[in-house]
């Protein structure tokens, strides 16, 4: 019979039969795609559903990391038929005339062009923080999402509708075109052929109400901010990686009993004694800079006096820093000296390690890095993508 484990985030010995696949650093992160010393086994079904929800998605689903991301992402989009890029996140919106089912709510989103996407969602008053509300029931529960696109050029709707429909990817929800398409003929593109839905007469009213918003330049948003989104994601992530990095050392470190405790806070009043710096107290915006590369989340591991760090950026920005462990932990993963550095490319699926002494090196151009100098090519190509987008009327 299989032996009984201890998860690595709730402490508690449970049966083998409980154990599940975890990526240590999670998929919108760009964990799919992350070396393999990051998928965990010794994590139980328990935290991975509830941690899924409660903690990965409120740091994912907030408005600051959902909008860095697609920024990271339109870094490294070279060409009308990349992927859809994700789209940002304005907030719920207030737009006259709109019919808003009870229980929904109208949420304005931007496309790489500037589209204007209205989604009328299911909404969850215990996540009024996420942006795109909770993501189980918006696979469950049907919605419904406008788009008005910005241009009838091909090249500017074709990569609008592309992020339109993979944001709305594995969404229960139906898709209205709320301005008409013409072919050079003048002829008008039938939306259903683009992938959208012939509107109900409510969504045709729906439509017009929006369209009259985007005219009238007018769709009032109000922005939700729970600014205390990253903490339990912090220690969750400082478990998953000091873990991955260090082994089983790592796993008696008091430090790891008070990330847990970071995790899980106990009903007692008690919190986590761990030291960090969490994404909004970090005062010196050079910092994100510093240990941050652009388009791609980082994650650096460093020692720094007697602890090993990690911090987390993303497109050099929203920087949190945590402890990992005391400085005595060795790991054949991690360089004593020079650190360890992941860089992620969610949008691209990829990833470059290195260690923090060839990053800064790369970066400030002393020593150039091959890898690198690829990821950089890409971003040379994407930013002339832009400009070229943003000449195309
Ligand atoms: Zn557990």
């Amino acid at each position: 019979m299989a032996s009984p484990f201890i998860c690595l985030y709730c402490g508690q010995e449970k049966q083998q039969s409980e154990s599940s696949l975890e990526h240590a650093i999670p998929q919108f992160m760009g964990g799919n795609c992350a070396p393999k010393i990051f998928q965990l086994t010794n994590v139980c079904t328990t935290c991975n559903n509830r941690l899924g929800l409660w903690v990965d998605a409120a740091y994912a689903k907030s408005w600051f990391i959902t909008n860095s991301l697609a920024e990271a992402a339109r870094l490294l989009c070279t060409k009308p038929d990349d992927p859809g890029l994700p789209l940002r996140c304005i907030g719920p919106a207030q737009i006259p005339n709109l019919v808003v089912p009870e229980g929904h709510v109208a949420e304005h989103w931007i496309g790489p062009s500037g589209e204007t996407v209205t989604w009328i969602r299911p909404h969850d008053e215990r996540m009024d923080g996420y942006t795109g509300g909770n993501p189980i029931d918006t696979k469950k529960k049907s919605s419904v999402a406008y788009i008005f696109p910005v241009s009838e050029n091909p090249g500017k709707w074709e990569l609008g509708f592309r992020s339109f429909h993979r944001a709305l990817e594995k969404r229960k929800a139906r898709k209205i075109l709320a301005a008409a398409i013409r072919e050079h003929n003048g002829n008008e593109v039938d939306p259903t052929i683009l992938g959208f839905n012939s509107p109900t007469t409510e969504e045709a009213g729906n439509r017009e109400a929006i369209r009259a918003a985007i005219y009238a330049g007018n769709i009032p948003v109000r922005v939700a901010v729970d600014t205390k989104f990253d903490l339990r994601f912090m220690c969750k992530l400082a478990l998953g990686v000091g873990y991955s990095l260090f082994g089983d050392v790592f796993l008696t470190q008091p430090t790891t009993a008070e990330a847990r405790k970071g995790v899980w806070p106990p009903g007692d009043g008690t919190t986590s004694a761990i030291r960090g710096m969490s994404t909004f107290s970090a005062v010196d915006a050079s910092f994100a800079y510093l240990a941050g590369y652009p388009g791609a989340v980082t994650i650096f591991v460093m020692r720094t006096g007697p602890s090993w760090m990690m911090s987390v950026s993303i497109n050099e920005k929203l920087p949190l820093v945590i402890e990992l462990g005391p400085s005595s932990m060795t790991s054949h993963h991690v360089n004593v000296e020079e650190g360890y550095a992941l860089l992620l490319f969610p949008y691209r699926d990829s990833f470059v390690a290195l260690t923090v002494a060839e990053l800064i090196a790369h970066k400030s151009g002393v020593m150039r890095n091959a890898a690198l100098e690829k990821i950089d090519a890409i971003r040379a190509a994407a930013s002339q993508f832009d400009v070229q987008l943003a000449n195309d009327v």
